[in-house]
């Protein structure tokens, strides 16, 4: 859908060649650490910032020398909430709305459509300037749905979300792929990946390094081994005698090391001899989400890309 996306902001690279796709009914993970070029991207996407260079369709439509028809298409929830203070939650609905382009008489369905599915059906009436924090989350999303885009962007939606909010946001985002929509999502939360069942790209100084599901990256990047703690530190003869790495110190002269080979617990004890007395901890490196997400953004700092 989007092809060699490249975008300089002065001397910043923001983005440097990245493609991303899409599918009906798909939610896309975008993971970055901050400044890693997501917003970037999806403002690219949603026709808001002209590319230095690259391509978007969508629908057989290029996005970026169509404009008027991709904000039908398209819905974008930026971080910063967006919404008039001014307006009540009905009013900014349907403005939204008819900004998308949705015909005059179907606005007001529209408009308590997404309250409903977004818990505001009671604040319809009510000035967004009046709402809390989490309600003006939950419209500034609204807007961006209303008019039931094909492809729906959210940039850290659930940022200064409480619980329930977060999890109305999740259902609503999971709603709209079920009806069919697609969706990029950019969080740093990836508990909300797992909740969501998205698929992932990872995205680090403006290229995608990784991208596939959840399963599939933590394939890709299992990390086998033992992490163990130990009462006294070891020597680095010692430690590159056994084939250890060294990953953190203790607060009272211990240290904890890894192996990164398919030694058994057993013969990591046998390994350390005497000094297995020590221990204090032992467990399996269970490779989730975080390890990979570091996993692939670490490899690149220690490239010297960061
Ligand atoms: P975050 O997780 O912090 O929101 P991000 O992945 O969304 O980050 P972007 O906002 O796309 O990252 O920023 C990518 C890079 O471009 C960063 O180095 C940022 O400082 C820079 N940048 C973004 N917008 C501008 C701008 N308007 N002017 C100058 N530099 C910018």
């Amino acid at each position: 859908m989007a092809r060699g996306l490249t975008k300089s902001y002065g001397d910043v690279q923001a983005l440097r060649g990245a493609d991303i796709d899409v599918a009906a009914g798909q939610i896309t993970a975008l993971l970055g650490r901050n400044g890693a070029g997501k917003t970037t991207m999806i403002s690219i996407i949603a026709g808001l910032l002209r590319p230095d260079a690259g391509t978007v369709e969508l629908d057989g439509i290029d996005v970026l020398s169509n404009l008027d028809e991709a904000a039908k298409l398209t819905g974008i929830a930026p971080q910063d909430t967006g919404v008039y203070g001014v307006l009540t939650v009905r009013e900014n609905l349907e403005f939204f709305a008819n900004l998308a382009g949705v015909e005059r008489g179907s606005r007001a369905t529209a408009a308590t459509d997404v309250a409903e599915q977004l818990g505001l059906t009671e604040l319809l009436d009510r000035r967004a300037a009046k709402l809390s924090g989490g309600e003006q989350r939950r419209l500034h999303t609204g807007c961006a749905l209303v008019h039931r885009p094909q492809l729906l962007m959210l940039d850290e939606p659930t940022v200064g979300a409480d619980v329930a909010t977060r999890a109305q946001l999740i259902a609503s985002v999971r709603a709209m792929a079920n009806e069919g929509a697609a969706v990029i999502y950019t969080t740093h939360y990836l508990n909300e990946v797992e909740a969501l069942d998205a698929d992932i790209v990872i995205i680090d100084h403006g290229e995608v390094l990784a991208r596939g599901t959840r399963d599939e990256l933590v394939e890709a990047h299992r990390l086998s081994g033992l992490e163990f703690t130990l009462d006294a530190a070891l020597d680095a003869a010692t430690i590159d005698g056994l084939g250890l790495t060294a990953t953190d110190l203790t607060a009272n002269g211990g240290a904890t090391y890894r192996t990164s080979d398919d030694r058994s617990i057993g013969a990591l004890i046998a390994d350390l001899g005497p000094r297995s007395e020590g221990l204090l901890a032992v467990e399996s490196l269970r490779p989730d989400l975080e390890t990979v997400f570091l996993a692939v953004t670490g490899d690149r700092l220690d490239e010297g890309g960061g």
